[in-house]
């Protein structure tokens, strides 16, 4: 394909309008708001790069899909579609429905979590920790070095340290109730994993006899960067790439708003017919019934019709190659980004374009309300708002890096909207060291980001 221009593989038939402000109505927003983006009304952002997670649009056939739901409350019609979907695309049989990724990780740590046991992965996402960590059990992260070298481009940074799983195993062996593999690995940027390591790791799991389990909410895109990044991969199809990835799980669950194109939804999916006998006990009791589990018998349809959507490769070739973009245009403007993007967003490093501003005055943070008060750009920090901790001493202890994630949501912006926001970190970057930090004045204890006060540092 010879042409430059990155096209939408889709047509627009319902619109909804962006929230224009002044510069004066995001100043007194940004004071009112104690400089937390959170407590910005979503009418007055302009560009949302929050999250990309439920913030999909969904496709005509999803829409339809929602008026054909069927809301039985046993047995419906919408549920055997979603389940007959999601067999297919991981080839375990037993599919427990539930209304997001976290119920699923509730369901399965309650019962494979508990004291001293210690749970392996990759990386944990920061909800999959929380539920491992209320059963009491350890969370171990053991992804590889190359993953904090921010700058320094890798093509699979989301992989797993073999040799150290292999350690752990034969340490701890009886203690790991499961490995977790995370695709694409969300907490180091949503770098993807490779086959090779899914591979290996699969390996090791049956040597010591511990189920891998896949944490699977951008699995897609996982699919396509092994398409793009791997060698002998290059003329499969991303369904074969996907099928391969999920042939060396014993079980998966899915948070549906990331790569299922839909608003809500999740799943859990099991080869143990044991454990998914007890996991449906729990469900019942916390979010419904087995054939609906938190969800509509609509939400069932959009999920089954977006498990496809996202395997269309016109779709991933459009929706990795837009991230790409995103980060070229970053880098043209000067601004330093963990290299390479990754499958659903773009991550700036805050401390390298801002090396004036120390981590105890946020530097992310401020990067983060400077966007938005310059061109109405919401994205998140990922830095010591989020991740700062105090020392025993009362002393700052600052997260090992401050990030800026712009996270796009799918089938949302057109590359317009993308040119825009690279025009405002080219502005930006004019005068970054004029940039002032943020002082915290109000924190609670714990996810201290939702719910924080700040305001500018003296010059
Ligand atoms: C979003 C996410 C979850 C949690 O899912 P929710 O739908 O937000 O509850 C778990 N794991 C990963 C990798 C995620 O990205």
């Amino acid at each position: 394909m010879p042409w430059k221009t990155i096209i939408e593989p889709f047509r627009i038939k319902s619109v909804e309008p962006l929230g224009f402000t002044t510069p004066a109505e995001r100043e007194r927003l940004l004071r009112e708001g104690g400089f937390n983006l959170f407590n910005i009304p979503a009418n007055k952002v302009l560009i949302d790069l929050l999250t990309d997670s439920g913030t999909s649009a969904m496709s005509a056939e999803q829409w339809a899909g929602i008026m054909r739901g069927d809301e039985s409350y046993a047995g419906a019609t919408s549920f055997y579609r979603f389940e007959k979907k999601v067999r297919e695309l991981t080839g375990l049989r037993e599919v427990i429905p539930v209304h997001q990724g976290r119920a699923a990780e509730r369901i399965l740590f309650q019962l494979l979590g508990g004291p001293d046991k210690v749970v392996i992965a990759n990386s944990h996402f920061d909800t999959t920790r929380a539920n491992v960590e209320v059963s009491v059990a350890e969370a171990r992260d053991l992804v590889i070095g190359e993953a904090a070298r921010i700058g320094v481009p890798h093509p699979f940074k989301g992989n797993i340290d073999t040799l150290a799983l292999e350690g752990c195993l034969k340490e701890l062996g009886h203690k790991v109730p499961l490995v977790i593999m995370t695709v694409t690995n969300n907490s180091v940027g949503g770098q993807p994993v490779s086959m090779a390591n899914l591979r290996e790791a699969s390996r090791i799991c049956k040597q010591y006899g511990v189920p891998l389990f896949l944490d699977c909410a951008r699995f897609a895109e996982n699919a396509w960067l092994i398409k793009k990044r791997e060698t002998g991969f290059s003329t499969l199809p991303v369904r074969d790439i996907v099928t391969e990835m999920f042939s060396y799980c014993q079980g998966t669950w899915m948070s549906s708003k990331k790569d299922a194109l839909v608003n809500m939804g999740g799943f859990l999916a099991l080869s143990d017919p044991a454990l998914a006998k007890k996991a449906r006990e729990v469900l019942i009791i916390g979010e419904g019934f087995t054939t609906y589990g938190g969800l509509s018998g609509r939400d069932l349809e959009a999920v089954a019709i977006g498990l496809d959507e996202v395997l269309d490769e016109e779709y991933l070739a459009y929706r990795i190659r837009s991230i790409e973009y995103l980060g070229e245009g970053l880098r043209k403007a000067g601004v330093p980004i963990v290299e390479p993007p990754g499958g659903h967003g773009v991550y700036v490093d805050a401390k390298a374009f801002l090396p004036h501003i120390p981590s105890r005055l946020y530097p992310a943070q401020a990067l983060a309300c400077e966007l938005y008060r310059l061109g109405g750009i919401r994205t998140v920090e990922i830095g010591s708002l989020m991740f700062g901790k105090k020392g025993k001493d009362g002393a700052f202890i600052p997260a090992r890096a401050e990030l800026v994630r712009l996270a796009v949501p799918r089938r949302v912006y057109t590359q317009s909207h993308i040119d825009y926001v690279i025009e405002v970190f080219a502005k930006l970057a004019e005068d970054a060291r004029g940039l002032r930090g943020l002082d915290l004045i109000e924190a609670s204890e714990h996810l201290t980001h939702f719910t924080a006060k700040l305001a500018p540092a003296a010059a």
